[in-house]
């Protein structure tokens, strides 16, 4: 067995849960009084390390007196939260997990359909939201049988007046500046670490609808410690060049994806830093607050980072910037030298991180301290062992491309309630990343990916969601969905190539907007729609994609 790991040694993780971890341990450099969260519209909306740690146990003591979660055990009882970004929402996270809770964030863009999805699959006991959702989450509720009673509203506009408001009642049911408070629910050993999940984060894998990703106390420890040693030898390097080390970041990304688990409730905390919030994504505000609060350190999508090179708009927005980093698609080696001329006054290059849901974020990254001009995903984090394997998996040579598998303290418990999907997903304790990477020089290329996923801006895209939908049109007969490059956009874009029901005259433009109706923003057919008489299969009945991506490559070349 040839496995590959971490030219630096192996972090002795603490045996602790992830609130202990973060509010009462060495291990995290935020102090008492430093503003770990603040919302960047309003910076007087802002919670100290201190104050978060009571609101901490004062949500846990009402999420478990009131609403009984934790009751069924600890790592089992979901909350679904459907919220825009605001500071308390990381806040919110720490809460549930520390009721005893899990915490499951669902797409602001779900339609209904997509949000009653998750919420039953997750076996929700309670819904939470921003006001601009209740509608839809109260709709959700109603559909599956969740009394009004358990939507929460979240009220976080008025600086460090928070509140939950019931949404039947409309009372308020908690403010956060005082109340009963309860301690959260400790672990100490490194079985519970494991056996107790903190977040179900939904992603497909390597193939068919979205799942549920069992993200364990064990994994969001080992989430910063494993990945963000490249931003301790940057404190270290400020420290001996006697430069102040501050740590400041914005949250544009969702919560719901593990982007925004790990760049802005864990990492920013634990390098001691500061988090400011945007309530929702537009590049004019997006750039404006890089000018206000001048940011260090930056975790952004590849047609981010494009549209920070090209705008005419951007000047002197990232001359602060120390560390910027890319992740969650593919990006290539000119955007990214294109990037770097725009950070830290030219100083500060763009540097890659890759890895999945499943394995709490990044599995490889550069350091930003090392000149890497082949622009590669970067080296293995301590703690984590990697395998590349062929279609039969057996090791491929060394420097030849394959299947990567990893093992470690980031790789999850598995998938909520789907034992057929954690078999196919695990090979002897590894999990299958669908991604195509070669190794070689101690650094990763990631250079194609074997799964079926699409990534739309770095959102998932599962093409079985879309075949599911298209394929219940009355006019279709079968459907396959693959995803096509739009370079202008550096992105994929989801592409149906579809069978029509005979002399049923279905046109594009029809299936066009019978996915907007049914699906969020991101999943639609931007890649337009190609009428085929058979979609290619194999004698198993798969659909055999790799004919499809070769017949968008012919497409896309006689244009
Ligand atoms: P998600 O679970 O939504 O984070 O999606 C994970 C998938 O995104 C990976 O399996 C890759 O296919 C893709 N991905 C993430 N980071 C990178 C990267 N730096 N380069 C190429 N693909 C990436």
């Amino acid at each position: 067995m040839r496995i590959y790991e971490s030219e630096e040694k192996d972090i002795s993780l603490p045996e602790i849960d992830i609130l202990s971890f973060l509010f009462d341990s060495d291990w995290c450099l935020a102090k008492e009084d430093t503003e770990i969260h603040v919302e960047a519209a309003n910076p007087a909306n802002s919670i100290t390390k201190a104050e978060a740690r009571d609101v901490v146990r004062r949500t846990a003591y009402t999420f478990r007196e009131k609403f009984g979660i934790g009751s069924s055990g600890p790592g089992k009882d979901v909350v679904v939260c459907t919220s825009s970004g605001n500071p308390f929402l990381p806040v919110l996270f720490y809460s549930m997990v520390g009721a005893g809770g899990v915490f499951s964030g669902a797409s602001t863009a779900f339609t209904v359909g997509e949000l009653l999805r998750q919420v039953k699959d997750a076996d929700a006991k309670l819904l939470l939201c921003s006001a601009e959702f209740e509608e839809r989450t109260v709709e959700a509720a109603k559909q599956c049988g969740i009394s009004r009673d358990r939507v929460l509203i979240i009220d976080s506009r008025i600086p460090k007046k928070w509140n939950l408001i019931q949404s039947s009642s409309r009372s308020p049911l908690l403010h956060l500046g005082d109340g009963p408070m309860q301690e959260w629910q400790r672990i100490t050993t490194r079985e519970e670490q494991h056996a107790v999940t903190g977040c179900l984060l939904y992603s497909s894998g390597t193939t068919g609808l979205p799942k549920g990703v069992r993200i364990s106390h064990l994994n969001l420890v080992a989430c910063s410690p494993c990945c963000m040693n490249v931003g301790e030898r940057y404190r270290a390097r400020c420290a001996r060049e006697g430069q102040p080390f501050v740590l400041k970041t914005i949250a544009h990304l969702p919560m719901a994806h593990v982007a925004g688990i790990a760049w802005y409730s864990l990492n920013p905390v634990y390098l001691g830093g500061t988090t400011y919030w945007m309530e929702k994504y537009d590049f004019d505000t997006f750039i404006e607050y890089h000018r206000r609060y001048r940011p260090t350190l930056q975790f952004s999508v590849p047609p981010i980072w494009l549209q920070i090179a090209k705008s005419p708009k951007v000047t002197d927005h990232f001359d602060n910037l120390r560390v910027a980093s890319t992740g969650a698609a593919p990006m290539g080696l000119e955007l990214a030298k294109d990037v770097s001329q725009r950070l830290g006054k030219g100083k500060t290059r763009l540097s890659q991180f890759w890895g999945t849901t499943e394995t709490t974020g990044s599995i490889t990254g550069s350091d930003w301290e090392v000149v890497d001009d082949t622009f590669s995903v970067g080296g293995i984090f301590p703690n984590v062992r990697l395998r590349i394997l062929d279609d039969n998996d057996r090791d491929v040579e060394q420097g030849q491309p394959g299947e990567v598998l990893v093992d470690g303290p980031i790789v999850c418990q598995g998938y909520h309630n789907r034992p057929e999907a954690n078999r196919d997903s695990f090979l002897d304790g590894f999990y299958r990343t669908g991604d195509i990477g070669i190794y070689k020089n101690g650094l990763m290329y990631i250079v194609d990916r074997k799964k079926e996923l699409i990534k739309y801006k770095g959102l998932q895209v599962a093409p079985a969601e879309l075949e599911d939908l298209l394929v219940s049109h009355a006019k279709i007969e079968d459907a396959a969905v693959i995803g096509v490059q739009d370079l202008a956009q550096a992105t994929e874009v989801p592409r149906a190539y579809v069978v029509a029901k005979p002399g049923s005259g279905v046109t594009a433009q029809e299936l066009v907007n019978f996915v907007k109706e049914g699906l969020s923003s991101h999943k639609q057919l931007r890649g337009g729609v190609i009428f085929i008489d058979e979609v290619p299969k194999s004698p198993s009945g798969k659909i055999l994609r790799k004919e499809l991506r070769a017949r968008a490559a012919k497409e896309a070349a006689s244009l």
